[in-house]
């Protein structure tokens, strides 16, 4: 279905990322790699991509907490493809701490990365996308860009952001081919996660899969993690022709979560 688009996927060398990246290879699409890690499981992820699914990977290394690199990145990439035709504006991070210790720097940090490198990623990408009269952008925003948790006030916030800077980038575009949508997941068991389960787990000196548990009780009424693949086929169906006329919107793939 994708075969011949060209595909840039932020923060996808772990997680979601990594899962949306190979599930659009898997259609058919050439996909930049970028985020942080050991060089060589990048590297062998990388060729990994290209001899299953016979299309050519690249990776990409960017700080995208930077607004220039950000950019750069974007215009890197297009000239390794030759085009921009898709991009997942996924790279994130999280910290938690009630907002009055919430340390500025993490602060700085988590808008930069969630936010800003989503509007930076965007700016550059647009004119590709509007020369040729056809483009996907899916911003992976979260439950968090649509209702709150406490001690996540950066994320909750760049989370909000993304939703409603999905909806302008939908609304400029509208007539060009190009649609951005969001996608919002609940809880997805990645490294991201993982760290905030290792920590509920030592709060109340449970072991981890009960902590995971306790995790998912309290937000997620399905009562079952999200799976990345999962998120890959939303993201999948977002570029597919059924998807033209779908734009500005969230999609959630929450368990229930936002139902309540
Ligand atoms: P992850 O930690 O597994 O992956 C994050 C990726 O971003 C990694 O590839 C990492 O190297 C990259 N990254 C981190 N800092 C970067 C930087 N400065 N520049 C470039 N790349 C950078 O996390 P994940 O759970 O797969 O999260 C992916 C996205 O999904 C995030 O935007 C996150 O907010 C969102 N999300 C996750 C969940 C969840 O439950 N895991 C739920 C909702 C939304």
């Amino acid at each position: 279905m994708l075969t011949g688009k060209h595909a840039v996927v932020t923060g996808s060398t772990s997680g979601i990322g990594l899962a949306i990246a190979r599930e659009l290879a898997a259609n058919g699409a050439n996909v930049v790699l970028n985020g942080f890690g050991d060089a060589a499981a990048i590297e062998k992820e990388r060729v990994n991509i290209e001899l299953e699914f016979n299309v050519k990977a690249h990776y990409i290394n960017a700080d995208l907490s930077d607004p220039a690199a950000t950019r750069e990145f974007i215009d890197t990439a297009a000239k390794a493809l030759g085009g921009v035709d898709i991009l997942v504006n996924n790279a994130g991070i999280q910290y938690t701490a009630p907002i009055e210790e919430f340390p500025v720097e993490r602060w700085d940090a988590i808008i930069a990365l969630n936010l800003s490198a989503v509007f930076h990623g965007t700016a550059a990408a647009l004119p590709h996308m509007q020369k040729q009269g056809w483009g996907r952008i899916i911003n992976i925003a979260s439950a968090h860009g649509l209702v709150a948790s406490v001690h996540k006030s950066a994320y909750v916030a760049a989370k909000h952001g993304v939703v409603g800077l999905t909806k302008v980038t939908a609304l400029e575009n509208a007539e060009t081919g190009v649609t951005c949508n969001a996608i919002c997941p609940g809880w997805v068991r990645t490294p991201l996660v993982e760290k905030q389960i290792e920590a509920l787990a030592a709060k109340q000196g449970v072991d981890v899969e009960a902590a995971a548990k306790e995790l998912l009780s309290e937000k997620q009424p399905s009562l079952q993690f999200v799976t990345p693949g999962q998120l890959a086929g939303a993201a999948v169906f977002l570029c597919s022709d059924s998807a033209d006329q779908m734009t500005g919107t969230t999609l959630s793939l929450d368990g229930g979560w936002t139902a309540r």
